[in-house]
């Protein structure tokens, strides 16, 4: 359940994919740069953040919450499975039905024994430019967990692709398309791909802010102008996707408040409104989580 104050839907606390990216900086666990961090976003008004590192992904529940208690930031925790490539062996072995017992099981009794309770399916992913079978398994069995619990939905796209494909899928599926959210789809940089998505439903995130190798935000600026002046802001959530050590101040990074120190002036300097930023940050969050 989100508290009131601004949302930040799209990080991740602890993620560990440096076995597979092949360098340490891809393990993202320190504690005191992390508080250090999370307390400089309260003080911005930053009261949650929906953490979306899953099954496989390196959670680590007792550090989030510990993370969480010493700085007062709420967070929102997720089930699933990532995406091929980072996939533990346990979702190619197991069939859909035992991928929805794991992902219900979280929900409903808590994560790796803790008690805490997942309150959002994701991220779940394709791959770039292709849907693995496994990939189509997973997201098979988060319809069926999405059913059973009526836990919202919150997608990868891998540099913003398939983002139609996974939208016809949900449809496909009969999945209501107000309780899902595609990830990653300012890195697609194009505004008509973004709206063809907004009009069909669902919510989008430009939630890696901030990656300027991937996306100018200056791009990310002038496509959420032209959201607004559509009149779909109302459907948008910003984040940044903080996953490597270097992402953080303490190496260097722009760290998780260059969102609200930078970004936002940013975007009020592109014609965005306070009440667009306001909705993005603040209220569509809790619309889409608390409905
Ligand atoms: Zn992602």
């Amino acid at each position: 359940m989100l508290v009131d104050g601004i949302t930040l839907m799209h990080e991740h606390t602890t993620i560990d994919l440096s076995e597979v990216k092949n360098t340490e900086d891809c393990q993202l666990d320190v504690f005191n740069e992390t508080v250090k961090e999370y307390k400089k976003l309260y003080e911005n008004g930053v009261r949650n953040i929906v953490d979306v590192t899953v099954f496989g992904m390196g959670r680590n529940i007792p550090f989030v919450q510990k993370i969480a208690d010493e700085s007062g930031i709420n967070i929102i925790y997720s089930t699933g499975f990532y995406q091929e490539e980072f996939y533990p062996i346990q979702v190619f072995r197991e069939t859909r039905e035992q991928l929805v017992e794991r992902m219900v099981n979280e929900i409903n009794q808590g994560i790796k024994g803790t008690g805490v309770k997942a309150e959002i399916i994701g991220e779940i992913g394709t791959s770039y430019n292709v849907w693995t079978d496994t990939e189509k398994k997973v997201f098979e069995a988060v319809v069926i967990a999405h059913q059973e619990t009526k836990k919202p939905i919150t997608t990868h796209t891998s540099i913003g692709t398939l983002g139609h494909e996974q939208v016809d899928f949900f449809k496909k599926h009969n999945v209501d398309l107000n309780r899902v959210v595609i990830g990653h789809v300012d890195l697609t940089g194009n505004a008509d791909y973004i709206l063809k998505m907004l009009k069909a439903g669902v919510y989008v995130e430009f939630d890696t802010v901030g990656k300027e190798s991937y996306m100018p935000d200056r791009t990310r600026a002038e496509i959420l102008k032209k959201i607004q002046d559509a009149g779909y802001i109302d459907r948008v959530f910003l984040s940044m996707d903080i996953t490597r050590k270097s992402h953080l101040e303490y190496k260097g990074g722009l760290g998780y408040n260059f969102l609200l120190d930078s970004f936002i002036p940013l975007l009020n300097s592109h014609g965005l409104t306070d009440d667009s930023i306001e909705k993005m940050l603040a209220t569509n969050p809790m619309v889409f989580m608390n409905q």
